[in-house]
This record gives C-alpha cells, structure tokens and sequence, in this order.
C-alpha cells in the first residue's frame, strides 16, 4: 500500500533514504532549508520544497501534519534537529524517526519521544559483521 513519508534534511542518507522511498511506489516530500540540495531530488521525490524544518509555520504551510511518517535527516546541527523532532512531536506526526550524530543527541532525541533513532554507521557496520558470518557468505 502506498504511504506518504516526509524526509527532512537532504545529505547523502536523506536522499538516499528518499530515493529509496520513491522508488518503491511511495509518495515522498524531499525537504530541505538550502536550495541547491533540491536540484539532484526532484526527479526522485514526488514533490521537493525549500523550507526550514526548526520553521512550525512552514512545515505547515507544507501540510506536514498530514505526514504519518517524518524522517529527520538533519546532521550536523543537532540543536535544528532536536528542535524540528520536537516541533514534529508536538504536531502529533506519528512516527519520526530520527538520524543521530553521537550518544548525547540520542538521549535527547529519546526524551523529546523520537519514534525511532538511526545512527547509520553504526547500523550499517552491523548489518554488513552479520552479512559476513551469515550462511550465506560461508558458502559463498
Ligand atoms: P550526510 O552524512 O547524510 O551526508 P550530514 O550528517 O553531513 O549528512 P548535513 O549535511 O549537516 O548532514 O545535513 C543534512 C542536510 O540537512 C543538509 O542538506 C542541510 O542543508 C540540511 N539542513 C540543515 N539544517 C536544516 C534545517 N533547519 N531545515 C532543513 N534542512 C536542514
């Protein structure tokens, strides 16, 4: 079934969080507070748009509210990224999940109720160690 997803920050795991997304059938709102970031996703979203994700009134005026899921791609600025969690949690989206940039963000992310929180790295070095050992591999 098709859903509806919002990816909020456009760096290498938004977009391809949102690539990913799109491809697979599923309506998605690429959004991202610098415009140059929106050039490479615009053929791989269903609708892009310039907005400040720490902005309440643009994230309305975007309809986020009526989003189930929101991704928090926002990276380096973990202060923009705890207050737009926020902001999403208080709107009521369901489920936010949310890129983490080290321990102290995760704790704080988890306080403010972050649905789910990612730290890609690390949950890709696990996948890849448990890929390795796998039957799979072995008999390969
Ligand atoms: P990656 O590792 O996924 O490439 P990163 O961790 O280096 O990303 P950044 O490049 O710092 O993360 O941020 C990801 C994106 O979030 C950038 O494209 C940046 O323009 C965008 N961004 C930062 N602040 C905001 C904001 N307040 N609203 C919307 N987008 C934002």
């Amino acid at each position: 079934m098709k859903k509806q997803f919002a990816i909020i920050g456009l760096g290498r795991f938004g977009v391809s969080v949102s690539t990913e997304l799109y491809k697979l059938g599923h309506d998605v709102l690429a959004i991202d507070n610098n415009e140059e970031k929106l050039d490479d996703i615009t053929n791989h979203s269903t609708y892009s748009a310039v907005a400040d994700g720490t902005d309440e009134k643009e994230l309305r005026n975007l309809g986020i509210t009526n989003f189930d899921h929101v991704i928090v791609a926002i990276g380096d600025d973990l202060q923009a990224s705890i207050l737009c969690t926020l902001l999403l949690k208080e709107m009521d989206i369901p489920s936010v999940w949310v890129k983490a940039q080290n321990f102290h963000h995760h704790k704080v992310l988890d306080k403010i109720g972050a649905d789910k929180i990612i730290h890609p790295e690390h949950d890709m070095g696990n996948r890849i160690a448990q890929h390795l050992v796998s039957d799979r591999v072995i008999d390969y």
